[in-house]
């Protein structure tokens, strides 16, 4: 098995499709920077779908077992059923989501679900839509998101909703968001607010942790611990003692879990990450395109994982923080 230095399997690969968004969210991409004169990847530089099923197979020989479509929206990639319906033919592979902010997916998820996906985890951060309306800075309401949702369970897709929270931005959200979901029967995950990228101005002082989010959740429901579904699950998953709907967080800030991360990135442009928090990539796409065979190809990545020794969240500090050079979330795939 393909193991990184401190003996991390290669399993999960998430994939940007596009680096472009329908939101402009305040913490990912921020209207000042991403405006309208912001250079996005032209198509031509945007691996194509024969490469990423192509890079996907390799992956997946080198012992990934899930993979997670995402971006940018990835429901803004033109047909991108059918890449999962690529995807899903893939031997070996067991697992394929997608990450959206959920705008274009009431319309489209038929035919995501006809293609063979499961399960898409749909990020909202507010309830409240004037709150949602100043986080997403695209004049969206939660009705359009809400109401996705609603269509993706109709069509059978399963739905998880992932909500990122930010001291002072939607804090006051976390309750009624829970509570809603929980009447929905829905998964909420709640994520601390990372330093993704070099846009977003983080700080500690904005991260509502774990901590403080169990505290205002545990005032107003009753919650017991779910097990593990499996060594290295992200979420720590809790379930309303009340019923079978689960709430979970993603502790990425204040318990971090780089001991059990098995994730790499793959950007729009094809490069390769082995840390959402990395400065370089491994450029996969000028591989593909200068008529490597896949032996050659695998010659590249293999090397590349067995010298990881990423573990950005566990050693992070002020300095890291602010200092890093860091790729934009939008970019290298949240
Ligand atoms: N556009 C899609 C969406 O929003 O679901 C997919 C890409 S987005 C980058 C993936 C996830 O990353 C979203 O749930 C978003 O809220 C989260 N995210 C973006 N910036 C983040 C940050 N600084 N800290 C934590 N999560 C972040
Ligand atoms: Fe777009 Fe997702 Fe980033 Fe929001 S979080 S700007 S929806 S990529
Ligand atoms: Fe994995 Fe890097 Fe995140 Fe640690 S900081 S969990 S190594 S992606």
């Amino acid at each position: 098995m393909l193991q990184d230095k401190l003996g991390r399997p290669l399993q999960d690969l998430r994939i940007s499709v596009i680096d472009r968004c329908n939101f402009r969210c305040t913490y990912c991409m921020p209207k000042e920077i991403f405006g309208k004169d912001f250079s996005f990847l032209p198509k031509d530089q945007l691996l194509s779908f024969e490469e990423i099923e192509r890079l996907a197979k390799l992956f997946v020989q080198l012992g990934v077992k899930k993979i997670r479509l995402t971006g940018g929206e990835p429901l803004l990639r033109k047909d991108v059923t059918t890449l999962i319906d690529r995807l899903t033919n893939i031997e070996g592979l067991e697992d394929i989501g997608l990450t959206t902010n959920g705008v274009l997916l009431g319309k489209k998820a038929q035919a995501l679900k006809d293609a063979g996906l499961h399960r898409v985890n749909v990020s909202l951060d507010a309830l409240d839509d004037d709150v949602f309306q100043s986080i997403n800075d695209s004049g969206v309401s939660t009705k359009k998101v809400l109401d996705s949702i609603e269509q993706a369970q109709q069509a059978g897709l399963v739905v998880k909703v992932n909500m990122v929270v930010k001291k002072g931005m939607n804090d006051d959200q976390v309750i009624p968001m829970a509570t809603y979901f929980k009447e929905k029967g829905i998964t909420l995950r709640y994520i601390e607010f990372m330093d993704v990228g070099q846009s977003n101005g983080w700080n500690f002082d904005q991260v509502v942790t774990k901590k403080e989010l169990f505290e205002q959740l545990t005032n107003h429901f009753e919650l017991e611990p779910v097990d593990p579904a499996y060594i290295g699950e992200v979420a720590q998953r809790y379930r309303y003692i009340d019923m079978d709907t689960e709430v979970g967080f993603i502790t990425s800030v204040s318990e971090s879990f780089c001991s059990t991360c098995t994730r790499a990135r793959l950007a729009a442009d094809g490069r390769f990450y082995t840390c959402l928090f990395a400065s370089e990539g491994l450029d996969l796409r000028n591989l593909l395109r200068s008529n490597l065979d896949d032996q050659a190809i695998l010659e590249s990545i293999v090397p590349t994982w067995k010298n990881r020794k990423d573990r950005y969240s566990d050693e992070r500090t002020e300095e890291t923080a602010k200092n890093r050079k860091k790729i934009e979330m939008s970019y290298i795939g949240g």
